[in-house]
């Protein structure tokens, strides 16, 4: 296990000499098979992977689970055994924010709607954490999941922008046998709510229904649908549901394109997350 940046600059210079291609993925532990299945596609793609385990607390507001947040590294080092035993960065907070930091990577456009305006200083935290971790593994290839696909798109866009040379490779979200997206924060729902959490994942597959089966492509008759799945679950209160354009995230109000549906929604003291993929024939 690295705990230190210098260490990690070693391990990675050492992987580059040996020829190898460094996969990186980035989380926040409190590890579950949507985490393993990153591992594995890295396993696939690259010689060796760097998994970073890190509450990152610059991406947390203020009134957020920071605190909270479950932290489970003896569970989480066994599961990775599970995966080919990759390599672990487990810094201390002081070790990536040393007294005196003082810069903040802003990535403007995507990161703006949905969840920048709810967590209006989350995307600054991630790209921070984000670019720090691959500026000091030297990673190759970075795996990200789908899950996050506001995050995905403020990466991208952050990459793109400041020639990273980083390849990015998104991932499929893994779900519970009923649909609920797997995350670590579903360890916070009472019984009564992680039931009631389904309707998300339930109200993304009737909005993909009605889009490729029925050809619906007013998006405000689809939001309505999504709106009335989720309302079924008493304890849900909406954040957004948004039906967005997957690169720049622009809403459309005519679905005749590749669709991102993105949904967000908080239940007792968690928030929940989730998005559907819909690719339609150009018109
Ligand atoms: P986190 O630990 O929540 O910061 O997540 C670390 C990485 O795992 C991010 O790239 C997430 O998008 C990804 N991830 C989290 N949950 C899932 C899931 N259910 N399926 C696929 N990837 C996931």
């Amino acid at each position: 296990m690295i705990t230190t940046i210098e260490e990690l600059r070693r391990w990675s210079q050492q992987q580059h000499h040996s020829q190898k291609r460094v996969g990186l993925v980035p989380t926040m532990g409190a590890l579950h098979d949507g985490h393993l299945s990153l591992v594995k596609t890295a396993n696939q793609y690259c010689d060796t992977v760097l998994v970073s385990i890190f509450v990152n607390p610059t991406q947390f507001g203020v009134n957020e689970d920071f605190h909270q947040y479950p932290r489970l590294l003896e569970d989480d080092l066994r599961l990775l055994q599970t995966v080919g035993s990759p390599e672990v960065f487990v810094p201390e907070i002081t070790e990536m924010y040393p007294a005196g930091f003082d810069v903040s990577v802003h990535v403007g456009g995507v990161s703006q709607p949905f969840e920048g305006e709810i967590r209006p200083t989350h995307f600054d935290g991630v790209a921070t954490v984000v670019l720090k971790l691959f500026l000091a593994s030297g990673a190759d290839i970075a795996f990200f999941g789908q899950k996050d696909f506001q995050q995905v798109c403020v990466i991208r866009k952050m990459v793109t922008d400041l020639n990273v040379p980083v390849e990015i490779v998104v991932c499929p979200i893994i779900r519970e046998p009923d649909g609920l997206a797997m995350s670590s924060r579903n360890k916070y729902l009472s019984k009564s709510q992680r039931s009631q959490a389904v309707v998300l994942s339930q109200s993304l597959i009737l909005a993909e229904q009605m889009i490729v089966g029925e050809k619906i492509q007013d998006a405000e008759r689809v939001r309505k649908k999504i709106r009335s799945k989720i309302e079924t679950a008493p304890d849900m209160n909406i954040d957004y549901i948004a039906i967005a354009d997957p690169q720049t995230l622009h809403e459309l109000t005519t679905i005749n394109c590749d669709t991102v549906i993105l949904v967000a929604a908080g239940i007792g003291t968690s928030r929940l997350i989730d998005n559907i993929l819909i690719t339609t024939t150009r018109s």
